[in-house]
């Protein structure tokens, strides 16, 4: 894919993905997100913002091959997933499953005499809740999902002990949270009165810890770099689990992948996110990996991962704009849940790769020689003269603006 054309890996992707060609004219800047559709979906519009999107490849997921677009500003984070993707292909890829898609909204009712009667009181009221719940949403019934269950929780805090109801949903292809936050303000007013309190917030959680998704994959131990290198990966992934200062950077970097995906099909970055991160919090309340990796009986390397992914496929900007749909085309995807085991395979992709750079040069060097792509650029090269300048500085070891002004000057001089 490297060394073809845009044109040529268009042409590559809609063949081996079976998709019409014309899948890629919305991925050109002049088709994208009119202005006049962009209008339509915030406020204040002044204008629509360009990302590249590239084709991560070698993704095996639950035996079928897939080619993945992301949409990422970060060089090498395309590069890397695809190449530790590679290195599960002979271990059969990457094996996912995913939950029913249950979401939760909560009700919290504040100011009630007696928090225990209220619980106890509300879940006999169940089924009348359920039902007003399942009012407000007659096409996602429809579509077999609607209200699974109610729970009510009990949250003291600094003020009083509040009253927390939970409705459970399956949103089915949705990502869910307009779905539910109308139930939850509907069912609001009879909650207060069952409860005997008053409500105040009525409003999903991103803990979204009911619609989880999980993968797994065996990298090759030769083609990482043989067992010293699985060796180094177990410890730099184990010091993750352990410690929140490098948790934070190694989740960090499964949220390169997740992000980048969740982001070309239109889904919403900051719900992933907050769903991953507060799942990373241990049984202990500690932030820890989201992450795990082991060695196998044959030394290879072992990766899993398990998260919360709320992501759909009817709602939201993945619906309305046009280079998610076209992503969303070439994924091949028919559900919010084979979406969301793709996206996970991404993101252990890109956390293995980023754990071997780590346990085995670093990651500057991978880093350096695409900074120094920017900083050829940025000194004037066009053309062949970029990586004839990438490669002098490297030489050199002078990734410098001056270093690439100079090496530019003698290389014209010659021509
Ligand atoms: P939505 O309301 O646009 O679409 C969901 C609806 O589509 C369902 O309620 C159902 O009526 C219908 N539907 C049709 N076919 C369906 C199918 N096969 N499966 C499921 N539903 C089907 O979108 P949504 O997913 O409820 O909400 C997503 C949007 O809410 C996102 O844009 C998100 O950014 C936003 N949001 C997020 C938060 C948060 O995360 N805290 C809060 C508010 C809003």
């Amino acid at each position: 894919m490297k060394d073809l054309s845009i044109d040529e890996r268009r042409a590559r992707v809609a063949d081996a993905m079976g998709v019409r060609a014309g899948v890629f004219e919305a991925l050109s800047p002049e088709h994208g997100l009119t202005l006049e559709q962009a209008d339509h979906m915030v406020e204040n519009v002044v204008g629509v913002l360009g990302l590249p999107v590239g084709i991560a490849t070698n993704f095996v997921v639950n035996g079928r091959e897939v080619l993945v677009p992301m949409a990422t500003e970060e060089p090498s984070v395309v590069a890397a997933a695809s190449n530790l993707a590679r290195m599960t292909r002979d271990h059969g890829g990457f094996v996912a499953s995913a939950t029913a898609p249950l979401m939760q909204a909560q009700v919290q009712v504040l100011d009630v005499a007696d928090p225990a009667g209220a619980r106890v009181r509300l879940l006999s009221a169940a089924e009348e809740l359920v039902a007003l719940a399942n009012e407000q949403d007659p096409a996602l019934v429809r579509f077999g999902g609607g209200v699974r269950d109610i729970a009510v929780r009990l949250v003291p805090s600094s003020r009083q002990t509040y009253v927390v109801l939970h409705l459970v949903v399956d949103v089915r292809d949705a990502m869910g949270a307009n779905a539910v936050n109308t139930m939850a303000e509907a069912i609001a007013p009879r909650v207060a009165e069952i409860a005997r309190g008053r409500t105040l917030l009525r409003i999903l959680t991103n803990k979204a810890d009911l619609r989880l998704t999980r993968v797994a994959a065996t990298f090759d131990a030769a083609m990482l770099g043989g067992p010293d290198v699985v060796e180094n990966m177990v410890d730099a992934a184990e010091l993750a689990v352990a410690d929140p200062y490098r948790a934070a950077t190694h989740n960090k970097g499964i949220m390169n992948g997740i992000t980048a995906v969740v982001l070309a099909t239109g889904n919403d970055t900051r719900a992933v996110e907050a769903g991953a991160h507060s799942h990373a919090v241990g049984p202990e309340g500690r932030y820890t990996s989201m992450s795990r990796f082991e060695k196998d009986t044959d030394g290879n390397l072992v990766g899993t991962l398990e998260l919360p992914m709320p992501v759909g496929l009817v709602g939201g900007a993945t619906k309305v704009h046009p280079v998610a749909q076209a992503n969303v085309e070439l994924l091949g995807v028919h559900t919010a849940s084979e979406l969301a085991q793709i996206i996970m395979a991404v993101g252990l992709a890109q956390n293995a790769a980023a754990v071997r750079a780590l346990a085995t040069e670093g990651i500057q060097r991978g880093h350096m020689s695409l900074h120094a792509r920017n900083v050829a650029v940025t000194a004037g090269a066009v053309g062949a003269e970029v990586d004839a300048v990438v490669a002098r500085m490297v030489e050199a070891r002078s990734v410098r603006a001056e270093t690439a002004e100079e090496v530019l000057a003698q290389l014209r001089g010659r021509s």
